[in-house]
């Protein structure tokens, strides 16, 4: 379904076609892609972009475009799970993503509709977790402040803002830096290889690979598939003037709540990607919102789904040890809008050969086993029942990305995988990776 960005008309790209030579080529024309090309040709690099579909079509045009550096309770997840040191630098980078995208706006003059705003984050039942996190913040030294807002329809029992964050129109501010630079849409790269990438039609002879396809679809070297899942959240555009002077996410009713010129967005009722058989998400998040905002007007309603790591880090630089030219942006944990940001500096200072003080903190080599175990087993479980259920399936029910066994997601009508948590349409065409062929329609 529309979601309540797509009101802006992107030129249509030419296919690649033939043979190119670019320094640097960036596969995948979303928020991260968009921005770490947009750098790149800053600092001098002649790029090409390789876009699937159209540019802006895969999770950026379903997101709620909070820009934050508060990403729930994540400082004190990260402080528990791994060091005070890596929720620190976690917020350091992600503050210099906000500053990055509010200094592009203003530089560039782009009309995005962006709004200095503070973020919050709620507790409706108890707000133990909320104060724990408030604590954190003043440990490290981080800016919050423990507030009872005023500004929602219901009673919280704690909120934790943070002043000076923003929102604004993703697809205005993306198209608008994606205009000058070099861009192939309907190009899905369908095999990789050091210095090449090819598409159905041509191919790109380059430098530097960057893979910025929201879930890489190259399994070995990188690994990435038993590094991660994709989980898919439900979203509501109402019209209203009951508008919170915040944007709020809740902890224990998991409800995101921005406002936009025309109302709020609610987004809420998500699941692992792959989980929605029976369906009615978009019923209760409905009827969730109509119990605060009865006389709001339902404008428009879309899912979308984002990437979820073990240990809450993105993923964010070499793809591999044996893939030195090749570079990674993946991971996000729902919060692409300041990590695409931080990305378009990790990944250019390192082909720059520049240090970048967050290069560790988001190295794709990493481990942090204390905060992992878990949930790799748990994917891994995943997986595992996945892939033997489709052992037993006709073709057409399988993924084509490791062949386990699709599920019907009843809300959107669309088929999932809840291995890796690649989507297609009900005709079998991929619509989130990391699979990259399309399912064979049934006859
Ligand atoms: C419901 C929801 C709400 C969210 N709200 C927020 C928020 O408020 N704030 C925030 O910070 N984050 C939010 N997020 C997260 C954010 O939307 C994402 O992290 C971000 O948009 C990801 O951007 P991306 O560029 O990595 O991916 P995408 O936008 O998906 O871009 C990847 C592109 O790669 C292309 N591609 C894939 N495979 C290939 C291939 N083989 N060849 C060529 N191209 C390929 C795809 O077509 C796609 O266009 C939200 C996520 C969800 C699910």
């Amino acid at each position: 379904m529309a979601t309540i960005w797509e009101n802006i008309n992107l030129p249509p790209r030419e296919k690649l076609k033939g043979v190119e030579v670019a320094d640097c080529t960036v596969i995948g024309g979303g928020l991260a892609g968009i921005m770490i090309a947009a750098e790149l040709e800053r600092r001098g690099f002649g790029v090409v972009v390789l876009e699937a579909d159209r540019v802006l079509s895969g999770a950026t045009r379903g997101t709620t475009a909070k820009l934050t550096a508060q990403h729930g309770l994540i400082y004190s997840k990260l402080s528990q799970k791994i060091s005070p040191m890596t929720a620190r630098l976690y917020y350091d980078s992600n503050r210099e993503g906000v500053e990055k995208i509010r200094r592009l706006v203003r530089e560039r003059d782009i009309d995005c509709d962006f709004s200095d705003i503070s973020t919050a984050v709620y507790g409706r039942d108890d707000d133990s977790a909320i104060s724990r996190e408030m604590r954190t913040l003043e440990m490290l030294r981080i800016e919050g402040e423990m507030i009872h807002p005023r500004d929602l329809p219901f009673e919280v029992k704690g909120a934790v803002e943070m002043k000076n964050q923003a929102q604004f129109h993703p697809l205005k501010f993306a198209g608008a830096l994606s205009k000058n630079l070099k861009i192939y849409e309907k190009s899905p790269v369908v095999s990789l290889e050091d210095g090449k990438v090819t598409t159905p039609k041509g191919v790109v002879r380059t430098n530097y690979i960057i893979c910025a396809t929201h879930y890489p679809f190259l399994n070995i070297p990188g690994f990435y598939f038993l590094r991660q899942h994709q989980y898919r959240s439900y979203a509501l555009a109402l019209g209203t003037d009951k508008k919170p002077e915040r944007a709020y996410l809740g902890i224990d009713d998991n409800l995101s709540i921005r406002s936009f010129d025309r109302g709020i967005i609610v987004g809420g009722m998500g699941h692992r990607t792959g989980y929605n058989q029976k369906g009615g998400c978009y019923m209760n998040l409905l009827a969730t919102a109509k119990r605060y905002y009865p006389k709001a007007e339902v404008i428009t309603c879309w899912s979308n789904q984002d990437v979820i790591t073990h240990d809450g880090l993105p993923f964010i630089g070499r793809y591999s040890v044996f893939s030195p030219r090749m570079f990674v942006a993946t991971g996000f944990n729902k919060w692409g809008m300041s990590l695409s940001a931080v990305a378009s500096n990790i990944v250019p200072d390192l082909i720059c050969g520049c240090e970048n003080k967050y290069e560790k903190l988001y190295s794709p080599f990493r481990t942090h086993l204390k905060a992992a175990a878990v949930p790799f087993f748990e994917d891994a479980a995943h997986a595992v029942v996945g892939i033997s259920r489709g052992m037993f399936s006709k073709r057409e029910e399988r993924c084509t990305h490791l062949g386990a066994k699709l599920q019907l997601n009843r809300d959107d009508g669309t088929l999932e995988c809840p291995c890796h948590g690649s989507q297609f349409s009900c005709g079998g065409k991929v619509e989130f990776s990391p699979a990259v062929r399309d399912v064979r329609e049934k006859k």
